[in-house]
């Protein structure tokens, strides 16, 4: 990897502008998750340390291009201060003359976090004035926001344009690392798991890994579009209708490439789709089974579970993303559930990316047990795709 990272930097005494992922759930303007301000923390204090001079931005939530009270940042500022245990500085605006003259007056190792970036429409136009302003009197950026770096945003890549050098955080760098390098050669056999809502998310991923991994688990409502193409009935399943001709073609594809593509042998239906709805299991889809009118596919089936569960029990390289059912509601997660399970007793290195398949694994409190757990759901899954994230791309060379 030939981008230069934060700890390339020389920043004794100088500025440096840091793009953080501080996009957390806010309930009544209080913090509900502060996660994500938790893993800024390495790369915040690996600056101070040095003695930069720390201004962070960052976006919260989906403004309109124009400041919305409730998706101010200022909490942000408190609470990082509470986890620091040092007084950060927090700008009303992350552009303007009152800002750069805020700026002007850090002393090395102080902590300014500015106002969200999404404030102004020129963030997310990637607008070249307000990327200039957003960098300042910083000559030095550091990329640590994963989650956004798949966006060509004014604070993710616009920037990088009106500084000398720009360098990935520790963040990021670990997600390369997982999700990139490890990956390249990985440790046999490699098994992709995914699961979801839709398999239109996932084609080019699925298309991507045909060519590295040696097997497949395929769940959630992506499962069903797989066997409505092959013929099976599915009653009143979420699936994409206008999608089975493509599944057709990536079973095909996974056939002629000897790649293992395992879809659920059975799957748990149920005629309400609310918390504490009957279920049943269908019949094997091979033995003549298939959802009744009337009834849904929620999870994978029982066999389903047993089958997919000794393949992850042989995996040496596992990635997983999206459930295998609607695990939200307890009855319906017993698959996702099962999963979770054999993939954190697997003896193998096992990396979980995308926002509901790591909500899963913390909800079942198997989140220390994964070797890896991606902090971004889109950033990952383009990863996984092969592509390059334009906040990575626009980093320095060495
Ligand atoms: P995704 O964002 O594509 O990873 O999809 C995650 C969502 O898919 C979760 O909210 C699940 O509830 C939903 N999901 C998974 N399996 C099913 C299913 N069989 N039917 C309906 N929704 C499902």
């Amino acid at each position: 990897m030939a981008k230069l990272s934060i700890r390339d930097l020389e920043v004794q005494d100088r500025e440096v502008l840091m793009r953080v992922d501080f996009n957390v759930p806010l309930q009544d303007g209080e913090i509900t998750d502060d996660t994500r301000i938790e893993a800024a923390l390495p790369s915040i204090q690996r600056l101070r340390d040095n003695g930069a001079k720390v201004v962070l931005c960052s976006h919260l939530g989906r403004p309109k291009g124009e400041p919305e009270p409730q998706y101010s940042l200022r909490p942000a500022a408190t609470r990082l201060a509470e986890l620091l245990g040092t007084e950060v500085g927090f700008a009303p605006d992350c552009i303007g003359e009152e800002t750069a003259a805020v700026r002007l007056t850090l002393n090395a190792g102080e902590i300014l976090l500015l106002e969200n970036t999404r404030f102004h429409r020129g963030e997310k136009e990637n607008d070249s004035g307000f990327a200039r302003q957003l960098a300042g009197g910083a000559v030095l950026f550091v990329n640590d926001a994963f989650g956004s770096a798949h966006r060509a945003h004014a604070s993710t890549e616009g920037v990088t344009r009106h500084v000398e050098k720009s360098a990935m955080g520790f963040l990021i760098e670990r997600e390369l690392e997982f999700l990139c390098e490890k990956l390249d050669s990985p440790e046999r056999p490699f098994l992709v798991i995914l699961g979801g809502a839709k398999v239109s998310d996932k084609i080019e991923v699925i298309s991507a890994l045909l060519e590295k991994a040696d097997s497949f688990l395929i769940g959630g409502a992506m499962a069903n579009t797989f066997r409505k193409a092959q013929g099976h009935a599915l009653g009143a399943s979420l699936l994409e209708g206008d999608k089975l001709d493509l599944a057709l073609e990536l079973l095909a594809k996974a056939e002629a490439k000897g790649v293992k593509f395992l879809l659920p042998a059975d799957t748990r239906v149920t005629q309400e789709f609310k918390e504490g709805a009957e279920t049943k299991v269908t019949a094997p889809y091979a033995e003549g089974g298939g959802v009744e009118d009337g009834w849904e596919g929620i999870d994978i089936g029982d066999r389903a579970i047993e089958e997919f569960v000794a393949e992850i029990a042989r995996a040496r390289t596992i990635v997983w993303n999206g459930p295998m059912g609607v695990f939200e509601m307890t009855s319906f997660e017993k698959g996702t559930r099962a999963i979770s399970q054999a993939v954190a007793e697997a003896d193998a290195l096992t990396i979980v990316g995308g926002g509901d398949s790591v909500t899963a694994v913390k909800k079942y409190g198997l989140g220390d047990r994964m070797s890896f757990i991606s902090t971004g759901g889109g950033a990952s899954l383009e990863l996984l795709e092969g592509k390059e994230l334009p906040g990575v791309a626009a980093l320095t060379e060495h």
